[in-house]
């Protein structure tokens, strides 16, 4: 059989591996313009554990106290366009404890196994830089960190390790280079961390030795349905026929499910990164929990990645946030950071209820997308991968794909 994947992020290339191991002819087409491609740019936490999803219970009160704040995790642009307010208005309707317990367990239920599918990659031989020494949860107070603690605590449910409370000192005794504002924290000692690029290096790799053929275009990308016959993506002068596409563009799916005549609310979600290369003092992943930040120390570099800013320009990297992440880090540990950082930006694909998108396109007969991952695009790739080709191959249902309908909106 033969599919095109659309997109060659964490989401496309864990498709592409996933297919080609399988034996299929699997093509992979992605633009090389600049479209604010998140795979790149992401903190690389693999955390199952972290499944709450973005619209929760709580969180119009707190997003209010970071709104008034320029450099603050959040912004939310107050240009009037329908669509932005649709969806944001949408996204409130989630935020009730029914939805947010509902699309936590199955966001927690879908990331069974991602810790162990990391695993087999490097057992099959994808070459990436993995990290097992767990994700730390660094709180200034005890009571944020009780306001955290629920999400956590059914981790062995879902088989992951129990969650730890830890107090400041205790934290200080793994982590040493946090300071004394530190309070409490969360241990999450099974957590994995990776540096993202290297892992798009590596599936790209692995797909190669396993014959897929990838282009990577500056031309604009056309995807239609031929219904009996094929589906067809044409860019330049190229013409692809294949039994199926699957759309993994990132915050660019909504724009190619289009083309095909469907629409969905798919909207980016903007953060940064920020490298510090050569910086070596931190050596555990730790999440700034009141500063929303997360920090993921590589072979290479130090990263610090946050904010998530919904609507305004997309691809505009605006400083004083970029500068909020690195202030925020001061207060959490005992040294300044260097001056010299490396600033990164990359869209989020997000959905009103915080879920991801994965199945058939409605009103198609051979395309499919699989987008919406949120802050856990990297975490659920190689779980999508599985999911789809189970649906396209062998036509495999599950509760999945019912969670995450394109049809759900
Ligand atoms: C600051 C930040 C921190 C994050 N931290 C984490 C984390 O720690 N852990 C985690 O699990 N997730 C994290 N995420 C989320 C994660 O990065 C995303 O969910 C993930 O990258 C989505 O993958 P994707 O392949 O769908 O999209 P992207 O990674 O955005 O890739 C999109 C791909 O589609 C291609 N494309 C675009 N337009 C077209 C088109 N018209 N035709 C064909 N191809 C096209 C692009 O070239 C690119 O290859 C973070 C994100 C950000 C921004």
């Amino acid at each position: 059989m033969s599919i095109t994947i659309l997109g060659a992020g964490p989401i496309g290339l864990a498709l592409a591996y996933e297919f080609a191991q399988r034996g299929e002819e699997v093509t992979v087409i992605s633009t090389s313009r600049n479209t604010g491609k998140a795979g790149e740019v992401n903190a690389g936490w693999i955390v199952p554990i972290m499944a709450s999803p973005v619209p929760a219970p709580g969180m119009v009160k707190k997003s209010l106290g970071w709104l008034i704040k320029s450099d603050g995790p959040l912004s939310i642009s107050p240009v009037p366009a329908p669509d932005h307010l649709s969806f944001m208005t949408k996204m409130l309707r989630n935020t009730s404890k029914t939805r947010f317990e509902r699309g936590l367990h199955a966001l927690s239920e879908f990331g069974r196994g991602a810790l162990e599918y990391f695993d087999t990659y490097k057992s099959e031989g994808v070459d990436f830089e993995l990290h097992k020494t767990g994700v730390l949860m660094a709180f200034k107070s005890e009571k944020e960190l009780e306001s955290h603690y629920a999400e956590f605590e059914n981790s062995e449910q879902y088989g992951l390790k129990k969650v730890l409370r830890m107090t400041g000192s205790e934290m200080r005794e793994i982590e040493p280079g946090l300071s004394n504002s530190v309070k409490a924290g969360l241990n999450c000692s099974d957590q994995y961390s990776i540096s993202p690029a290297s892992l798009l290096v590596g599936l790209r790799d692995s797909c190669n030795k396993l014959g897929v053929t990838f282009f990577d275009t500056s031309d604009e990308i056309y995807l239609k349905d031929n219904v009996d016959k094929s589906a067809e993506v044409t860019f330049g002068a190229m013409k692809i026929p294949s039994d199926h596409v699957v759309i993994a563009a990132g915050v660019e799916s909504r724009g190619l499910m289009n083309q095909v005549g469907f629409d969905m609310p798919l909207k980016f979600g903007k953060g940064y990164s920020l490298d510090f290369h050569g910086e070596t003092r931190v050596t555990h992943a730790v999440y700034l929990s009141e500063a929303k930040v997360a920090v993921n120390p590589t072979n290479n570099f130090l990263r610090l990645a946050g904010t998530m800013e919904f609507g305004g320009n997309p691809l505009k990297i605006n400083p004083t946030r970029v500068n909020g992440i690195a202030q925020a880090s001061t207060e959490f540990f005992s040294f300044p950071l260097p001056e010299n950082r490396e600033v990164g930006m990359g869209l989020r694909p997000m959905t009103p209820d915080g879920m991801p998108v994965i199945g058939k396109v409605p009103g198609t007969s051979r395309v499919y997308v699989a987008t919406g991952h949120a802050m856990l695009g990297v975490t659920h790739a190689p779980a999508t991968a599985k999911l789809l080709a189970g649906l396209i191959l062998s036509g495999t249902e599950s509760e999945h794909l019912i969670n995450f309908s394109p049809t759900r909106f």
